[in-house]
């Protein structure tokens, strides 16, 4: 067993702390990764808060993990010591229902392990990147290109492929309208591959402030939701709306905004439920779904797109003892666009 320097949280209410996990012993499949940079996602909190259901504690979380391969096992095929290495939101899955067959294994039937917070096979609980250290089934490592800045590449684990697999699922493209909603760590991937893809990209956020920014990443039109004129102005207007707020929005505002055969998908996931007047489906035969990350063949998809098209993630880079506060900045929307750990300031407890 190896010993990983960690920020970890005690309990749902209290602040994260300084402290130590253990990581299991590298198996025949497994990668050891040094884990260079962690991405904090709003989920990270969501689920130490207990949001999402009860967790087991102490809990360290991160699921946008980019690091260094120290150490394989002997059955590694795929990997060797020293490659640039990531690891998403899922660390397993059980590799025999239909969905895993097929190659989706984000949507297991048996519910795929999550990188914290979830039940692994030896039957301990997972523990996430906030760390100094993880070991992962090669199955589940993505290799992350050299061109990608290695700091900016993380977020790409999570958020990245959240919004890239359900462009792509879309056909985010030519001749496509695309609105995205919400301008945070989600919403700014999303423009930039929506842009990159060739939509035209419209971003719905609440206020006028990080106009600047959504169109220097590639969006043609922005508007504001606090703005009644803007539900009134777009009626009618995307093919694609893709929702990146993780809190309740009023989705039957949205939903009118949808053109023929339009879709509405949510990947930002609050707490409490989205309330859909079915009337609002009606009109125009719109869809309202939902998509959840993405496989892990999607996911290298995207992170070799990213390289071939020079996109990373925008990012304010800081050290573990400013996680707390960075966390209530996550809260406030107050981040452009995604805060990374630079695991190196761990501390040793
Ligand atoms: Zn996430
Ligand atoms: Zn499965």
């Amino acid at each position: 067993m190896l010993t990983a320097r960690a920020y970890s949280a005690p309990s749902a209410t209290e602040p994260l702390v300084p402290s130590t996990i253990e990581r299991r012993d590298v198996g025949a499949h497994d990668v050891l990764i040094e884990i260079k940079f962690a991405g904090i996602c709003h989920s990270d909190i969501h689920t130490v808060r207990g949001d999402w259901g009860t967790v087991p504690y102490p809990l360290t979380v991160g699921h946008e993990i980019a690091g260094i391969v120290t150490e394989v096992g002997p059955d590694v095929s795929r990997y060797a010591v020293g490659d640039r290495v990531g690891v998403g939101c899922m660390v397993n899955s059980c590799r025999e229902c239909d969905n895993c067959r097929a190659g989706q294994e984000q949507y297991c039937l048996n519910g795929n392990t999550g990188t914290y917070a979830s039940r692994d096979l030896d039957g301990t609980v997972t523990q996430g990147g906030y760390s100094s250290h993880i070991v992962v089934n090669e199955d589940f490592v993505l290799r992350i290109p050299g061109s990608i800045d290695f700091a900016a590449s993380a977020p790409l684990l999570c958020a990245g492929i959240t919004t890239y697999s359900p462009l792509r699922h879309w056909n985010a493209g030519p001749g496509k309208k695309v609105a995205i909603v919400g301008m945070g760590g989600l919403g700014h991937m999303a423009v930039k591959f929506a842009h990159a893809m060739g939509a035209h990209v419209t971003v719905l956020s609440q206020t006028l402030s990080k106009e600047e920014d959504g169109k220097r990443l590639g969006a043609d039109e922005y508007f504001a939701t606090s703005d009644p004129d803007t539900f009134k102005q777009l009626q009618n207007r995307f093919d694609l709306i893709v929702n990146t707020v993780s809190a309740v929005i009023d989705i039957n505002a949205y939903l009118k905004l949808l053109a023929l055969d339009g879709t509405l998908v949510s990947v930002g996931a609050p707490g409490e439920p989205l309330p859909v007047a079915v009337f609002s489906l009606f009109g125009n035969r719109r869809s309202f779904a939902g998509s959840g990350i993405g496989s892990i063949g999607e996911t290298q998809e995207m992170l070799d797109y990213c390289a071939e098209q020079g996109i990373a993630c925008d990012i304010e880079l800081i050290g573990a003892d400013y996680i707390n506060q960075a966390w209530e900045r996550v809260l406030a929307s107050d981040v452009r666009y995604r805060f990374v750990i630079d695991t190196a300031t761990l501390p040793a407890v």
